[in-house]
């Protein structure tokens, strides 16, 4: 059996730590930072991998691949971008037992030397746009590093766009945010807000940075996805010009957009429980596991037991049957719990005589008989997308009951300890910092989507809650990871 967890409510990062092991989703490794994932972790990744690469492909963008290290050159060409970057970079000065004559650095994002590639690619208005995506690993010199959300080394995709216009590259960055989100909210049943960052908050290099924020299950932010107008920032630095239809030069304008290993993280934070981890069924690359209770006449029981998962996997649901005796029906029920297979079946030979199974859901950890009859593997079916959307609508509740407005910093200082704060704030970075200063909680979004802007009266003037002075508008504020 495995250890046990801690309790959310005795100690929420704990909690999160003895999950992640526990389901054997990953494990630290001797390299500071970096983490092992292991084959539980990384089947939701590949999940992950699956539906957003068929999204991206669907508006007509393709793979390619560059390398890992990027020249020193490169990197330090765009001002912003080495500013913010340098800090955070592993950087090789030797090879083959040499010094190198120019230090290579291990790619944190690859936009500099993708650029490098597109100055050679790009003569024309004929050659846009240009929509490629990379799936790829980076590494960034993270100070605090957990599990998922934060590593030194990560699993990311990183699409890097190039467009005649500006607005072409606008509305790509709204495209890929958009589709961060329906990602989020159908797959991942996590409800997110959509907007822009502030500009102490946005990437470096970005003339500006659209998001989309998730609440975690401890009242806290995290970023889940980014999209970023480049401008003409990075085709300035590696001088690549087009000719426009209309026959002049132009800078090329650009785009970059990212999700990491990060959203296995959120996952976590965001559904499971204290008995282990609760899969979105879309990411469950198990779905349905069945266990028999293996008295009486064996046989007919895992006779059983596979016919079902026959007709379950004819029907496109993945099951699986454990039907080892080492351990008992109650070790193997507290076990997929822990890995969160969405439902689990329980069938023992007084079931069978009843032509009837007992299905539990790991959401809810509702239990529920059903008839072994024609209806059965629509009835699971729909069983699933039930948890899919009680899980989406779950969190949603949640976040909108942790989801305060204040209009007196008195009143912001106490709400930024239990979740999302909407306030009035002048629009300043000296604001945005002292408050970050002092409570630790960050602007987390200027959010875009029109519910949400209804919902809070987000665009009505009013008084910054620091400051005092006027405010054009509200904005989320929340402690982040
Ligand atoms: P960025 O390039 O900074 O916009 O980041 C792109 C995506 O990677 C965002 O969705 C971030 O949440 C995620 N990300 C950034 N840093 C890390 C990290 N150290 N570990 C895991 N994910 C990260």
């Amino acid at each position: 059996m495995a250890d046990k967890i801690t309790s959310r409510s005795q100690d929420y990062s704990q909690w999160y730590i003895d999950l992640v092991r526990s389901a054997k989703l990953a494990d630290y490794s001797d390299v500071r930072g970096c983490m092992v994932i292991r084959p539980n972790g990384y089947a939701i990744w590949e999940k992950m991998q699956a539906a957003l690469d068929a999204m991206f492909k669907d508006t007509g963008h393709v793979n390619a691949y560059f390398p890992l290290f990027i020249p020193e050159s490169y990197i330090a060409r765009e001002a912003e971008h080495i500013e913010g970057f340098a800090p955070e970079c592993a950087v090789v000065t030797h090879g083959g037992g040499e010094e190198l004559a120019e230090k290579l650095y291990v790619r944190p994002t690859s936009e500099t030397i993708i650029w490098a590639s597109y100055k050679k690619w790009i003569q024309s208005y004929r050659d846009l746009p240009i929509l490629i995506n990379q799936w790829a690993n980076v590494v960034r010199w993270e100070m605090r590093t957990r599990l998922f959300l934060r590593t030194t080394e990560f699993l990311w995709q990183e699409g890097h766009t190039a467009h005649a216009t500006k607005e072409e590259a606008s509305e790509e960055v709204l495209r890929m945010i958009s589709i961060y989100k329906k990602f989020a909210e159908e797959y991942m049943a996590l409800p997110v807000i959509m907007g822009r960052k502030t500009d102490s908050e946005k990437f470096a290099g970005a003339d500006e940075t659209f998001c989309i924020e998730a609440m975690m299950q401890d009242g806290k932010a995290l970023q889940a996805g980014t999209s970023h107008h480049l401008g003409q920032n990075f085709a300035k630095a590696f001088d690549c010009q087009f000719q426009t239809s209309a026959g002049e030069l132009d800078f090329v304008w650009a785009t970059s957009w990212g999700v990491s290993t990060r959203l296995i993280g959120a996952l976590i934070m965001a559904h499971s429980d204290d008995r282990g981890l609760v899969l979105p069924p879309k990411l469950a690359s198990r779905q349905v596991v069945v266990i028999p209770i293996l008295r009486g006449d064996k046989t007919a029981v895992l006779e059983q037991a596979d016919a079902i998962v026959c007709t379950l996997k004819k029907h496109g649901i993945p099951a699986f049957v454990d039907s080892s005796e080492q351990n008992s029906p109650g070790w193997k029920f507290a076990e997929y719990e822990l890995q969160g297979i969405p439902l689990r079946i329980e069938l023992g030979p007084r079931d069978i005589a009843g032509k009837k199974c007992v299905v539990a859901r790991r959401d809810t950890l509702e239990k529920t008989e059903l008839p072994l009859d024609d209806t059965f593997s629509m009835q699971v079916s729909e069983i699933l997308n039930n948890i899919q959307q009680n899980l989406y609508d779950r969190a949603l509740s949640f976040r909108n009951e942790k989801t305060i407005e204040v209009n007196s910093y008195e009143e912001f200082k106490t709400a930024v300890e239990n979740g999302f704060v909407i306030a009035h704030w002048d629009g300043t970075d000296e604001t945005e910092s002292r408050i970050k200063e002092e409570t630790k909680a960050t602007i987390r979004v200027l959010p875009e989507e029109q519910e949400y802007l209804d919902r809070y009266k987000m665009m009505e003037p009013g008084i910054c809650i620091y400051s005092g002075k006027p405010s054009a508008r509200k904005v989320v504020f929340a402690k982040a990871y």
